[in-house]
């Protein structure tokens, strides 16, 4: 079978042949290179910093899958809180499409860990040991060059220490620091996953890099949704830097547009594009052709510019487009609606939340009495820091005890401490002859005595005529 490469890249992260086209950006350590390497650090130290900052007691975040407990600057939403998760969610999504209808891939070229970890902590190291383009370009023909190893080694511990940070929001640090001090075969599951972690971010910096935003990300595939011809990009105004032209070197003359062709914004672009080409997805908004470009029209006296943070509309007209359109208006009214919505929920929420659910196993069970047992799981999430003492009790429709009843329960009350859940298992015993039709129909009262009392209907199952076959 044949191949016939095809006529044009793909992607700019792949060869005409397929094969993988390694980035080698030129630094250009311009204006806002160094706005961006200020925000970054910034950045590195909120990311190290907040796991270890606790709030009212709780960790600042805390994302606790396994429990389905999520923790933001001190309130914890449970389970039962899916209308605020949902909520929560929401929010973010909208506020990321408003970021990005005004600001274009801000947060890719700004804020994203990808971005900030690889430019800012991985390529430095790269170029200190393998050094420049030419040098790396060098070394990507030899077999096993020394100087990569040494630099994928100094990888490999980066990269734990970065898997390490990253685990910390899952599973808090007091959990990890545990993993960590002991010997792994004390926590083979917490050893796996920081392992399987470590790796994967190695594999990240080390090989996939500028291919998580040129393929993976989808935030970047969303972008030809998110953007319109108003939103801030960086671009390159090829009414001023067309016909481009090489320069005349004596005079320093330009016949042509400003684009002298030197080729600088496309040698230090992260992910290997030509900004002249026009708006295309690959770019992340770095910034690097810019400052690229600044230093050459520095240097042919020229103004600053010609590749700049600019919108679509802007580069047409030659007009500053107005902020103000539908997307931009409706975005922060949505998003007005749900913190209404938000707060809504969080009033009505209460004290503590309570479950009913039916045990696990049989429906019911025939005791040597003749007594039906019925088992009923009772869960309670504690809402609030305060702890709670919760009675549990069973009655009928019209709010009268039922004496022939009896509830077993291991803990009565409950004691549930704050911002904690906590599961019970019940059983009801009630005579054979108080079923009809297999059912009996009660209510399950949890109440701490003040503020909470919950009330929730609940059926027991016995035999269908009134007494075991
Ligand atoms: S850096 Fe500026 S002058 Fe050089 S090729 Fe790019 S746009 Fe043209
Ligand atoms: S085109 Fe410019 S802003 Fe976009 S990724 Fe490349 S260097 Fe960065």
């Amino acid at each position: 079978m044949t191949f016939r490469a095809p006529d044009e890249p793909v992607l700019s992260t792949l060869n005409l042949d397929g094969t993988r086209r390694w980035m080698r950006p030129v630094l250009q350590p311009g204006q806002f290179w160094r706005r961006r390497l200020l925000t970054a650090w910034g950045l590195i130290a909120l990311f190290v910093g907040l796991p270890f900052l606790h709030i009212g007691g709780k960790p600042s975040i805390l994302l606790d899958l396994p429990s389905r407990e999520f923790t933001f600057f001190g309130v914890t939403l449970l389970p039962t809180d899916s209308v605020l998760l949902m909520l929560l969610m929401l929010a973010i999504f909208v506020s990321i499409f408003l970021l990005t209808a005004l600001y274009g891939r801000v947060w890719c070229g700004w804020g994203c860990p990808q971005t900030v970890y690889l430019e800012f902590v991985f390529r430095p190291i790269e170029r200190l040991i393998e050094g420049n383009r030419k040098s790396q370009e060098r070394l990507d023909k030899q077999r096993f060059p020394l100087r990569r190893w040494l630099k994928f080694a100094v990888y490999a511990v980066l990269a734990v220490v970065v898997a390490n940070v990253f685990l910390a929001y899952f599973v808090g640090v007091d959990d990890l620091m545990h993993w960590i001090k002991g010997p792994p075969h004390d926590h083979p599951a917490g050893f796996a996953v920081i392992a399987a972690t470590s790796v994967l971010m190695f594999l990240d910096f080390a090989w996939f890099r500028d291919q998580m935003c040129v393929v993976a990300c989808p935030y970047a595939r969303l972008q030809s949704v998110l953007i319109d011809r108003k939103s801030l990009i960086v671009a390159y105004d090829s009414r001023r830097g067309e016909p481009r032209g090489k320069l005349e070197k004596t005079t320093l003359e330009r016949k042509a547009g400003d684009c002298v062709d030197c080729g600088a914004c496309v040698t230090t672009c992260p992910t290997g594009i030509d900004i002249r080409k026009g708006l295309q997805l690959e770019c992340v908004g770095c910034t690097q052709c810019i400052d690229a470009c600044d230093t050459v029209m520095d240097r042919i006296k020229r103004p600053r510019g010609l590749i700049r943070y600019t919108s679509q509309e802007e580069m047409e007209t030659g007009k500053r487009p107005r902020i103000l359109r539908p997307r931009v208006v409706l975005y922060p009214l949505l998003l007005l609606v749900i913190a209404g919505l938000f707060a809504f929920a969080v009033a009505r929420r209460g004290e503590a939340e309570v479950t009913v659910l039916r045990g696990l196993g049989d429906p019911f069970s025939m005791q040597p009495d003749g007594q039906v047992a019925n088992q009923v799981r009772v869960r309670v999430d504690q809402h609030g820091d305060e702890d709670g003492k919760y009675t549990i009790a069973l009655e009928d429709a019209a709010g009268k005890q039922l004496p022939d009843v009896t509830l077993v329960v291991p803990e009565n009350p409950l004691h549930v401490r704050g911002g904690q859940s906590v599961t019970t298992i019940a059983f009801v015993l009630a005579p054979a002859s108080s079923f009809h039709g297999g059912v009996r129909r009660v209510v399950v009262k949890v109440s701490d005595g003040e503020k909470q009392t919950s009330k929730l209907p609940f059926s027991l199952f016995g035999p269908a005529g009134g007494a075991a076959p």
